[in-house]
Formats: structure tokens, sequence, C-alpha cells
């Protein structure tokens, strides 16, 4: 059997019967209202680059795009200023910085470190990354500006990891977290949802998050990218979505889950959030802002009992001139992140009209 029929089996395991949904949901309700409030929070991932040095991971976007070579200057990469400027706007908007995230291996350390500085006089704590795994040596000198970490586990099936990422093994991912867990450090894992794991692959999730304390997971569904081997496999629903999330809240009463907003699905996430995710990504922006799709966005988690933290249809006035001067930055970097700011800033203006 190829890898490509396996997957194509694999996801024919996809089922989830209506009783057998509710019933978990009910469960898993009763767990996270024991454990959490009622509330519901966005957080922003926030993007440092468009390139990657590893660049072959079969269903990446990033793989679509020239690969960075380790050790020269990144030129797929965003400014700083634009990067702090959108953290500033994400906490007037009453919005979280989940983590940054982008291409592995494509800043330095130094380079993240210096970031991630800046980052923690904006949110006044430490940042989470999410690129993937790094060394023992890396995360120890980057512990200084990072709470925690994050990378995704395509799969925990060793073979088909080989297939979906080459140069990425899943031992290599395994020892990342073990090293977060000897560090003390937050640990993140992305599940896409699609990429060829079983129903039952939910049990081998819930088994690491144990293992490895994993303190946030995020479940992603599979975004067919153009040019790669998932191109036409069909994403899963989102009675599946639910029924993962309910399995791992009913497991993992503490976990923080998070979930990726898809725009074709907004209608049923007060179902998501009925299974127990606490919160979601993924929200677009300066597309999304303002726009029907948060209306939606907003009547779903009040159909869910939820309360929604943040702005997603009004735009509070920010005094961006005065705010600046509160981060203590360096004085050309604080001209540059604020004419990054008013830049942001008219652009969610935009979309209230
Ligand atoms: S290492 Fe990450 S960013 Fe790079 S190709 Fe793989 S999944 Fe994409």
């Amino acid at each position: 059997m190829t890898i490509q029929e396996r997957i194509a089996q694999n996801n024919a395991t996809h089922i989830v019967h209506q009783q057998e949904l509710l019933t978990l949901i009910k469960k898993a309700n009763t767990v996270y209202n024991e454990n959490f409030d009622d509330t519901v929070w966005f957080e922003r991932s926030i993007f440092t680059n468009w390139t990657c040095a590893i660049a072959d991971c079969s269903y990446c976007y990033l793989s679509t795009k020239p690969k960075h070579t380790p050790g020269s200057t990144p030129t797929a990469i965003r400014s700083k200023e634009s990067i702090v400027a959108e953290a500033i706007i994400c906490k007037h908007m009453g919005w979280r910085v989940g983590y940054i995230t982008g291409g592995l291996r494509v800043e330095s350390v130094n380079q993240l470190i210096e970031l991630t500085t800046l980052l923690k006089k904006v949110t006044g704590k430490k940042v989470m990354m999410n690129y993937g795994p790094f060394a023992l040596s890396e995360i120890k000198k980057l512990q200084i500006s990072v709470s925690g970490m994050g990378c995704a586990i395509e799969s925990f099936d060793e073979e088909l990891h080989s297939f979906i990422c080459p140069s990425k093994p899943l031992r290599t991912l395994l020892l990342f977290l073990q090293h977060l867990q000897n560090e003390n450090m937050e640990k993140l894992i992305t599940i896409i949802l699609g990429l060829g794991e079983r129903k039952d692959d939910v049990f081998r999730v819930i088994k690491n998050i144990k293992q490895y304390k994993i303190t946030t997971i995020q479940l992603c569904f599979l975004k067919p990218q153009e040019n790669t081997p998932f191109a036409t496999v069909p994403p899963p629903n989102m009675k599946y979505m639910a029924w993962w999330i309910a399995q791992i809240r009913v497991e993992c009463p503490t976990i923080k889950i998070k979930v990726a907003l898809v725009h074709e699905r907004i209608d049923d996430f007060s179902l998501l959030l009925e299974a127990g995710a606490n919160c979601f990504s993924r929200f677009m922006v300066f597309k999304d802002f303002a726009s029907d799709f948060a209306k939606t966005l907003e009547t779903e988690c009040l159909k869910a009992n939820r309360t929604l933290q943040g702005n997603f249809l009004q735009l509070p006035k920010i005094d961006i001139a005065t705010d600046i001067t509160t981060y203590a930055f360096e004085k050309d970097f604080e001209r540059k992140v604020e004419k990054k700011i008013e830049e942001y800033y008219q652009r969610l203006t935009k979309c209230l009209v």
C-alpha cells in the first residue's frame, strides 16, 4: 500500500456518530466548566518571516516558497517595527499574542532574543515561540525572553511523519519537547487534522500530552495547498474536530485547547466551544475585522454561552503618540513603530466602512 493509499484509508475512519458526539460533548462541557470560566479569546499568531530553511514538509505553504539558506542573511523576513506594532495593536484590541512563528531556522537565536525582548515590553511578559525544534543550547539562551515553545507534530506515526516531513524527524520533535520539559518551559503542539491520522490517533496524542506535560494544544484543519501531495485531500468536518477536542478535554482537563478558525465552517464554531475549546487563532485581522464573519463569530460564542473578549466589530480609540512612549524603546525605533501602528490602525479603520 502506498502512503497516499494509507492516508486515504485512515481518512475513512473519520466518522463520528451524532449520539456518540452528543454524549462526549456533554461530558467534556462539564469538565470544561469545572476548570475554566466562560471566556473565550483570540490568540494572534504573529508571523516573522515567509521562508524556511527546511522547506520540504509536504503539506506546508512554505515548502512551495524559495528555501532559506541557513547562515545567509534572510531576505523574506519582517521588520522588527512591524512585528512590534502588530503586538501593540493586538493589545489595544483586546487580542492576545499567541506566539511568534514562521519558517524554521531563518532568524538567528540572537535576532529572536532581541525580538522577543522587545515584545516582552509590549505584552508585559515573556512570549511563546512556535517555529519547531530548537537545540537545548538554543533553548537555554532563549529562556531569557521566551516562556515556552512549540512545534507542529504532523503525525505520531513515525512512518507517516517521515513521508510528510522528510527533513524534520519525529524523534527530533519529541527530544525538543523533552528539553522544554526539563527546562520547565511551556509546551505547545499543533495537530493538523486531515494529514493522514486515524480517528483513534487522538489517544496517542493524549498519551503524549500527558508524557510531555503539554500546556497548549492547537488543532487545525488541513488546508490543502496547491502543488503539494495534499492538494486534493478533502479536509475533515467540524463534528470530527469537535470529537477530538472533547476527547482531549475529558482526558486532559486543564490543558489549553486552541482551534484555528475556518471561514467556511464558522457556523458550527459553537460546537467546538461546547466540546471544550478555550480560544482560537486564524482570525484574519485586516480581512475579518468588522465583517459578517466577525458578527457570526460573536453569535457563535453567545450560542455556546461564552463571553468573547476583545474587539471584533468596534475599533477603540488609541492615543498612539502617548502610548508609544510607555514602552521605553530607543527613539529611532519608537518612531518607526509609531508609523507602523498608524498604518495598521488605518487599515482597521477602513474595515469599518
Ligand atoms: S519546517 Fe515548518 S515552516 Fe518549514 S516547511 Fe516544515 S512545516 Fe513548513
